[in-house]
């Protein structure tokens, strides 16, 4: 059995060397995370992930979480124990702002401990992250009183949090919500209705737990522009912070899941005994664009889910290749004994594929991260605006590509098992199932890819989009000065590369207002094309660096020299789908939508 090891050699390389941490650390309020004290972090975070959360992770998908008559869910064994010590490491509260009892340290570092997590234990995580949520929610439009109240509770994760959002009628469409919300006359809401899929809904882990809820008001305009947000806790708070009686909030029944068996999801009843108590979260009916502002950092989250798993996978998948002897490998010595599968010409290609997917996806979401951090604290306030417009940009990339991309790493790290990658005792089938869900939550990937061809691309005519693309051209043309072959190799790929982009963002943008249906009958490849040569740029921005450091002889020499390789393999395997993608994007809008409905 694997035994999972952050890529800290990695890690470290992306954060210093492609995201800027050291820059970061000079924004006002993060002069904490000065290297030393973020190497520490990371070793411990490390450490954490190592020992504690990763051995838990197969006992969570077979033990699953389990609900009781009485309505609460009891964890598998070893989980309250663990996020007990989560807590007390001060982990629930790294990127935290530091008044309500958090760390405050950048989103770039909790990025990459974030991505510890999701690798270790994708289910543990879930928590956390959707307190996280509740977190930025309050802490983003609350009252004074709602912050005082719940925020430092909630940083130390004595209390959790959990968002509410999704209905059995309204999933992707939020403005379909139903749930009520009466005024009380004295400030407060009293809620009627069911909420479906809430993660950590109910749980043993915590004294109480936050519910964020999405609902509306008795006289709210239909559609979006009528929702509003409302905390709604387990328990009632008095004014002095202790619990008082139990609200009318109940967990009817929890899912049987295809993976992340450990996370409950909960189905919750809300105000079936005289309605739930509740307290508007800024003003009435702007529920959903606060959501929307807090989704950046949700879906951020859940495509470094993607970036976990793959790693995950990508480590057993080595570990297994290594160990298994089958066969003669082609062009080795007949006479030698068999070798290990790695070294099958196609076990290679299948974990050089992983790998340099996973190093590409990794690298975009950091670079997102660091552009995060300066759009928020970057003194200059032009620089915060363009980080943000990248941010922005980016979010439905690292969301999107990301999880999509690891359902094929997943994939591969079961066929690199062969038969005993779908027995489920090797692990790579759970990472395989675990997975599967990263792309439906937070906004399926087709709700990315509307997002992304609309307000991300088409709204200001591309502008953003060739903005980008014109970074990435500086990469591609200062890769093909360089006199490494490599390097030159690159270079071609990635400028084909940025040509076909280019061509895509001059067809979606017209399209969009002309064609709306054909341009969202390609939104997905849009997507998809775009997160390949993002992951292109990002390596050979690292192939730079590296080469940089291997003809100074600095470093370690292997590692760098793996570092342009994987890159060039990306290059080389990878980026010619951008020229398919293209093409489908530009030609296949029409030909998805010929057939009738009933021709189906
Ligand atoms: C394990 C799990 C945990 C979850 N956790 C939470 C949680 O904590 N809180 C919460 O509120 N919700 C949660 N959800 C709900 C989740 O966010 C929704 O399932 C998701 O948003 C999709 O909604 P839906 O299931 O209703 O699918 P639907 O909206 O019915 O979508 C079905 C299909 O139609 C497509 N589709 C729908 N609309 C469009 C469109 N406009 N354009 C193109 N395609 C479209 C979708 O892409 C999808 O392929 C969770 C779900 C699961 C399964």
């Amino acid at each position: 059995m694997s035994q999972y090891h952050a890529p800290l050699a990695e890690m470290r390389f992306v954060l210093t060397e492609l995201a800027g941490l050291a820059q970061v650390a000079t924004l006002p309020g993060f002069e904490d995370a000065a290297p030393d004290t973020a190497a520490a972090v990371l070793d411990e975070a490390a450490k954490f992930a190592s020992n504690v959360l990763d051995p838990l992770n197969v006992i969570g998908d077979r033990e699953g979480a389990r609900r009781l008559d009485d309505g609460s869910v009891v964890m598998p064994p070893g989980f309250k124990d663990a996020y007990r010590q989560f807590c007390e490491n001060g982990w629930n509260g790294l990127t935290k702002p530091t008044e309500h009892g958090g760390q405050g340290l950048p989103q770039l570092l909790g990025t990459a401990v974030e991505e510890m997590w999701h690798s270790a234990n994708l289910a543990f995580n879930l928590c956390p992250l959707l307190t996280q949520g509740a977190i930025e929610a309050i802490a983003l439009v609350g009252s004074p009183e709602l912050k005082e109240r719940y925020l430092e509770k909630m940083v130390a994760g004595t209390w959790a949090g959990t968002m509410n959002l999704t209905e059995s009628q309204a999933g992707s469409d939020l403005a379909a919500v139903r749930t009520r919300a009466v005024p009380q006359g004295d400030g407060t809401y009293r809620l009627f209705g069911q909420k479906i899929f809430i993660t950590y809904g109910e749980h043993d882990y915590t004294e109480n737990i936050i519910h964020l809820v999405l609902a509306r008001t008795p006289d709210a305009p239909a559609g979006v522009k009528g929702i509003s947000l409302f905390v709604v806790p387990k328990f009632l708070v008095d004014s002095d912070g202790k619990l008082g009686a139990r609200n009318d909030v109940r967990c009817v029944s929890i899912e049987h899941k295809l993976g992340i068996h450990a996370s409950p999801t909960a189905v919750l009843a809300y105000g079936d005994h005289g309605g739930a108590v509740g307290y508007l979260v800024g003003e009435e009916n702007r529920g959903l664009e606060y959501m929307f502002i807090m989704m950046n950092l949700a879906r951020f989250s859940v495509g470094m889910e993607g970036v976990g798993i793959s790693e995950r996978a990508y480590q057993r998948a080595v570990a297994y290749a290594k160990d298994r002897v089958q066969g003669r490998a082609v062009g080795l010595d007949p006479k030698a004994s068999a070798p290990p599968i790695i070294e099958h010409p196609d076990i290679r290609r299948m974990l050089m594929t992983m790998r340099a997917q996973t190093e590409a996806m990794r690298a975009v979401a950091y670079v997102t991260a660091a552009a995060m951090d300066n759009a928020r604290r970057n003194p200059d306030p032009s620089a915060r605006s363009r980080h943000q417009a990248f941010v922005d940009f980016m979010i439905p990339i690292v969301k999107g590509c990301s999880t999509e991309t690891a359902q094929e790493i997943a994939s591969l790290g079961v066929q690199v098992h062969g038969g005993m990658g779908f027995i489920e005792e090797t692990g790579a089938a759970q990472h395989y199932r675990d997975v599967r869900i990263t792309t439906i939550y937070e906004g399926t990937t087709a709700i990315q890819a509307n997002d992304f061809i609309g307000r991300k691309t088409a709204r200001d005519g591309g502008a953003v989009a060739r903005a980008i693309a014109a970074e990435m051209d500086k990469v591609a043309q200062e890769l093909a000065g360089h006199g490494d072959a490599s390097l030159k190799a690159i270079a071609a790929r990635l400028a084909e590369s940025v040509t076909a982009l280019r061509a895509a963002v001059d067809w979606i943008v017209p399209a969009y207002g002309t064609n709306p249906r054909a341009a969202h009958a390609v939104s997905v490849p849009y997507l998809k094309l775009w997160g390949l040569v993002a992951g292109g740029w990002q390596l050979g921005r690292g192939a730079l660096v590296a080469a940089r450091h291997l003809a100074a002889g600095e470093g370690d020499a292997r590692f760098l020299s793996a570092k342009v390789q994987t890159a060039r393999y990306y290059a080389e395997a990878l980026l010619p789908q951008v020229r398919g993608l293209a093409q489908a994007v530009t030609g296949a809008g029409e030909p998805a939508l010929t057939l009738a409905a009933e021709q189906f």
